[in-house]
């Protein structure tokens, strides 16, 4: 379709011909040093965005702070971005009912994927949590329409704010804790792949829990068999999936809080699972020399890569969680290892993996590939939307 031009009220940012030969080849990100000019644009308001000489691109919101000064959100102009903003909750859940089964906890927005960056909302059964990312989905009648369609289309409890202080402080924010704006209900019970998991919407790390291993987590238990070991394992979801099919799991990680959560889980669901706090290197370390052997182990540790430039140490640390699981597995047994760090790619993953097994002399069949569950929508276009890594894969000897 022929590209309108912006809406004469919208301001206009100007950016370099590096930003719009990103945005044609169907990024939605122009970073601040492709800003040519912005002036007297408002943080966190709507702009139609022109190249150098003056051609229409689209509509975007404009970041005053962070390094990522637009996101585009149309490729026409926007005159009513409340409506554009309705229509695209009502897509997302639409998605959702198409893609998630057997789980009444999934992500029902995720930002870009869902063409609404700086957006996170998550339904925890008949919770929601929300997660602002940006100046323009802070702005206040952004989120009362946001908060009134997702009310009005999923009739929740309550509906949560959860504040990352760190993304307040780069979107130049003011600092607010998190919080309910809606209803009074705060705990629940989600049931996902027919296990059940207690959530706190104003507790826990990230929106609560890792929605977006749901798949995997079910991947994982169609393999899993015997002795079993969940190497980062917060609040239980591999383990107690693989307590499905396996004769004894324990579980490790170095937060207590997570690990009395799990316990409860494990109660929940009429499992016994052994719980171990310790730091996972060690552990690892200590339990591969002392002879402990495991047929089937889990890896998800957290994001060791946060930025480009620690990749090697991080890497590194994958090395050695990988090396000292394959030397604890039995011959037959497997490895779900996973790695979320959008820094790392597949392929990097998928080779300290392979040089892992090279390395204590195991060979490794890959039965499974995967990423993150599909209600964390991959665009393409923007390939820092997909981050999760999950290789599944048997010891062969
Ligand atoms: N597998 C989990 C998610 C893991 S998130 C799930 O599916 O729900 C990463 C976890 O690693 C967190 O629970 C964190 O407490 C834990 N962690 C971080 N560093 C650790 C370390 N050095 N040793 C053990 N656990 C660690």
């Amino acid at each position: 379709m022929p590209s309108k031009p912006a809406a004469s009220s919208s301001p206009v940012v100007k950016i370099s011909r590096r930003g719009a030969q990103r945005l044609q080849e169907g990024h939605v990100w122009v970073y601040r040093s492709d800003i040519v000019t912005a002036t007297g644009v408002a943080p966190g308001a709507a702009v139609g965005v022109t190249d150098e000489r003056g051609k229409f691109l689209g509509t975007a919101l404009y970041s005053s702070s962070s390094q990522i000064a637009i996101r585009m959100i149309s490729s026409h102009s926007v005159n009513d971005l409340h409506s554009l903003l309705r229509e695209r909750i009502h897509a997302a859940i639409s998605y959702r009912e198409k893609v998630v089964g057997d789980s009444d906890a999934y992500r029902v927005i995720f930002s870009e994927g869902d063409f609404l960056p700086g957006l996170i909302v998550d339904r925890y059964n008949d919770l929601l949590s929300l997660q602002i990312l940006t100046q323009a989905m802070d702005a206040d009648p952004v989120r009362r329409v946001v908060v009134s369609e997702l009310s009005q289309r999923m009739k929740p409890a309550s509906i949560a704010d959860r504040v990352d202080p760190r993304i307040r402080e780069l979107e130049q924010l003011a600092a607010r804790p998190s919080g309910l704006i809606q209803g009074d209900k705060t705990c629940t019970v989600i049931t996902m792949n027919g296990v059940k998991f207690y959530y706190e919407v104003l507790a826990g790390q990230k929106t609560g829990a890792f929605l977006d291993q749901r798949e995997n987590y079910a991947a994982a238990a169609r393999y899993a068999h015997g002795e079993a070991l969940d190497v980062f394992c917060y609040q239980g979801g591999f383990a107690l999936h693989l307590a499905q099919s396996c004769s004894k799991v324990t579980g490790v990680d170095s937060s207590r809080p997570a690990l009395e959560v799990a316990d409860r889980n494990a109660a929940l669901n009429g499992r016994e699972i052994e719980w171990v706090e310790a730091n996972a290197f060690d552990l690892l370390r200590d339990y591969a020399d002392t002879g402990h052997r495991y047929d089937t182990i889990v890896l998800d540790p957290p994001a060791f890569a946060k930025s480009k430039s620690n990749l090697e140490t991080a890497l590194r640390g994958y090395k050695e969680l990988n090396l000292r699981a394959l030397k604890m597995l039995r011959p037959g047994g497997i490895l779900v290892t996973c790695c979320c760090s959008y820094h790392v790619s597949p392929a990097q993953y998928l080779d300290v993996v392979r040089v892992s097994a090279r390395d204590v002399h195991r060979n490794l069949r890959l039965v499974e590939a995967r990423t993150q569950a599909r209600d964390h929508p991959i665009l393409l276009n923007v390939p820092e939307t997909e981050y999760l890594r999950c290789f599944i894969a048997y010891v062969t000897c």
